[in-house]
């Protein structure tokens, strides 16, 4: 087989990583690629949204399967602009990646299928918006309806900040027609997991649970971020946890999609929060989570590939996923001043050392590779360090002694990546 993957971070990396070890891989081409894909296929300078060029390309290489890693292409419809060009491309379409595009429509969602999530209410005018903050009280949780890079979203504590937040996105317009509309929601307490499942268009098939950590300073303080770490298994969500999860959250969802003839193909992430009522949906995403993704590939024992290929043909029925009894964790490296100013340009140095250590997998992030071929610091969020181990101490110890081998006094990780399940 002839693969395409779309975007250029940690979580592109593990799929590139994961896909290149298949038999059945013929030639893996990443589009565009970082210096750590480089080590596993070709890099394509064409960014993630030049769809036109990207199906050009796709044309030109005979590619058998487009795998999209990022939610914006999939949201902007690079799976209907490569089915348009002939491509197959395992990934939802528009009208499908609308889960994760609006706010609104998944909560509708919910409501047509009976699940679990916040109550919540949808709002296009400020003053209504304002008006149901000062009948309803804090706390409660405001959203911009569109995509808002994951900054969209505040908890509001108190009935100030929620009104300050309806004035940023709805008159301020601070994450332009992301803010057009709102969704206002009941404030869930308990802790957060993600699931991820592989589905088909009807099957969906369970590809792993992880839990992330979103704030960027230890003990989850400070701003969010895109994520500073994950681990999986998740101790707090059980199997049978995430049993009831695919049954009364994900195949409902499926299920609902396919009625009103919108199918989703691809990788269905929901953000799930376990009350004491049981999980309840925060939000869908139309992708792999990264940096969860980058936790679960490495335990993933099958193939991922003809996986991949099946969710495209809609033949999961019959398809099993083996995944390996260890447990894995990612710590996230960001360049000093991320998530409000990261510091471009530092040398990395010792990657190679960190790299060998026994059971740990580096992914490229957010880097490029200078004229003399030295590694440098290309974003916020620069290097993935992932490690397994027989329980979640010993992955975390051995992700640890790899991070003590990469010489970047520029950059800086949490130390408390999976404090939760360690504490157990
Ligand atoms: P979202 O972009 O919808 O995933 O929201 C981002 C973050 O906001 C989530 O990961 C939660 O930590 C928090 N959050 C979102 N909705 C709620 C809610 N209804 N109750 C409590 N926290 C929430």
């Amino acid at each position: 087989m002839r693969v395409l993957v779309i975007g250029s971070g940690g979580r592109e990396h593990a799929l590139c990583w994961s896909i290149a070890a298949s038999p059945l891989l013929t030639k893996l081409w990443c589009a565009p690629g970082n210096p750590g894909i480089a080590q596993v296929a070709e890099c394509v300078p064409i960014g993630a949204m030049d769809f036109p060029a990207l199906v050009a390309f796709a044309q030109d290489n005979e590619i058998d399967l487009v795998v999209p890693g990022p939610e914006a292409p999939l949201v902007a419809g690079i799976s209907d602009a490569m089915e348009a060009g002939g491509i197959p491309c395992i990934g939802p379409s528009r009208a499908a990646a609308q889960l994760e595009g609006s706010k609104a429509f998944t909560k509708q969602l919910c409501d047509d299928a009976s699940i679990p999530t916040a109550q919540w209410e949808r709002f296009d005018e400020p003053d209504a918006a304002r008006e149901f903050v000062r009948r309803r009280g804090a706390p409660l949780v405001v959203k911009a309806d569109g995509l808002a890079a994951g900054k969209g979203v505040v908890v509001a504590e108190t009935e100030v900040e929620a009104l300050a937040a309806i004035d940023a996105m709805m008159q301020a317009r601070t994450f332009g027609e992301a803010g057009a509309s709102v969704v206002i929601e009941e404030c869930l307490l308990g802790e957060e997991v993600s699931l991820f499942a592989l589905c088909d268009g009807n099957t969906a098939l369970f590809l792993g649970a992880a839990q992330d950590h979103k704030r960027v300073g230890e003990g989850e303080t400070g701003p969010n971020t895109g994520g500073m770490g994950a681990y999986s298994p998740t101790p707090s969500f059980p199997p049978a946890l995430q049993d009831a999860a695919m049954d009364g959250i994900i195949r409902p969802a499926l299920a609902e999609m396919a009625r009103r003839g919108t199918p989703f193909r691809g990788i269905l992430y929901a953000g799930l929060m376990l009350t004491a009522d049981g999980a309840k949906l925060i939000e869908f995403n139309a992708r792999f989570g990264d940096p969860e993704c980058q936790a679960l590939l490495p335990r993933l024992m099958s193939d991922l590939l003809p996986a991949l290929q099946a969710a495209y043909d809609g033949e999961l029925r019959n398809f099993d996923l083996r995944w390996n009894g260890e447990a894995s964790i990612v710590v996230v490296m960001a360049a000093r001043g991320y998530p409000e100013a990261a510091e471009r340009g530092s040398e990395i140095r010792g990657l190679d050392r960190a790299a060998a250590s026994p059971n740990v997998q580096i992914f490229h992030a957010g880097t490029e590779a200078d004229a003399q071929g030295h590694i440098r610091a290309a974003g916020g969020r620069v290097l993935n360090i992932c490690a397994t181990g027989a329980d979640i101490r010993a992955a975390h110890a051995a992700a640890y002694a790899a991070i003590s081998k990469i010489d970047w006094p520029e950059g800086f990780c949490r130390h408390d990546i999976a404090w939760r399940a360690l504490a157990r």
